[in-house]
């Protein structure tokens, strides 16, 4: 008998428009495009915008632009989260039609007394046995079974839900479904086999899994890649006041990310053209250099000497 065939490589990047590409997304972007390419993997863009109180105007054309301008290619048409809205409803039909998930009224009021760990409020399971709010979320039922996974770059991980994060919002209060919930669903339709994302989300993967193995959809393979940080720990985001990548000077940016990806570029590299640096890149990529790391901040050795003025 023949082993049957590995699934070919399907990798993506999913930005939120939450604002425009600044330099931790372009890292994470580079990261999971270099991971597909030297794969012969397809590498897809799937734009998330399934919450529009969270959302910029023009920001995802200032993304796609920004993704445009350093060269990334991506494989089919660009996925937008929101038309998946059907294929959500379904998902989240078939939970509560299982009670897996039931409706919850607790407002975060409510919740003030409830305990907090790392993964926030540890929701205590207030309306498991029912409520009678008009307005509600829905959670998902969690049990304490230890959801452990390999990530190929962090090492095992392990979290029990119930007590770490109690049941858990999958669609919420404004009827908006949350983003487990979409990310889970959106990443089995693509057929996603690997998830390259920051570390920052990694968290959140245990109740990913969970929410897949309820939905009968297959577990991608993980890796989390260090975050990027301002000198004083922060990771580099909108709130923390991160600015676009620059549109011009592209090639420096570039390089910039790939020091950041602990890739050791030769210090000619930033004055090469981009097609350049990307055959660079490919020719040289080891995501293992970052094995077990979890930040990089923006003032360390590599970046200080090569990033002014890109952050
Ligand atoms: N849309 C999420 C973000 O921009 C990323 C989702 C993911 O990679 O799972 O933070």
């Amino acid at each position: 008998m023949t082993a049957p065939e590995p699934a070919p490589y399907v990798g993506r990047f999913a930005p939120s428009p939450t604002g425009p590409l600044h330099f931790g997304s372009l890292v994470a972007a580079t990261a999971s495009y270099l991971q597909a390419r030297t794969r012969r993997g397809q590498w897809l863009l799937r734009v998330e915008d399934i919450d529009p109180p969270r959302e910029q105007a023009g920001a995802t054309d200032a993304i796609l632009n920004a993704l445009d301008r350093y060269g990334f290619e991506w494989d089919t048409e660009i996925i937008f989260q929101s038309s998946r809205h059907e294929r959500h409803l379904e998902a989240l039909e078939s939970l509560i039609e299982r009670h897996l998930a039931y409706p919850c009224g607790c407002s975060r009021k409510d919740l003030v007394d409830a305990p907090r760990g790392p993964l926030g409020i540890i929701y205590p399971g207030t309306c498991r046995d029912g409520c009678d709010a008009k307005e509600t979320a829905i959670r998902l039922r969690t049990t304490n079974a230890p959801i452990t996974f390999a990530d190929k770059l962090q090492g095992p991980q392990t979290q029990c839900l119930e007590s770490e994060s109690g049941d858990f919002v999958i669609r919420r209060r404004d009827r908006l479904i949350a983003y487990h919930l979409a990310v889970v669903v959106d990443d089995a339709i693509d057929e996603v086999t690997e998830i390259v994302r920051g570390i920052d989300l990694m968290d959140s993967t245990p109740r990913q899994i969970w929410l897949q193995r309820l939905l009968g959809c297959r577990t991608p393979d993980y890796l989390h890649i260090p975050v990027i940080t301002h000198p004083n720990g922060d990771k580099l985001s909108k709130l923390t006041g991160a600015k676009a990548v620059p549109m011009q000077g592209v090639s420096r940016a570039l390089c910039a990310a790939l020091v950041a990806l602990q890739q050791n570029p030769p210090p000619t590299l930033p004055h090469c053209g981009l097609s350049d640096i990307w055959q660079w890149a490919m020719e040289n990529w080891q995501i293992q250099a970052m094995q077990g790391q979890t930040a990089v901040s923006t003032d360390s050795a590599g970046l200080a000497a090569v990033g002014p003025g890109i952050w």
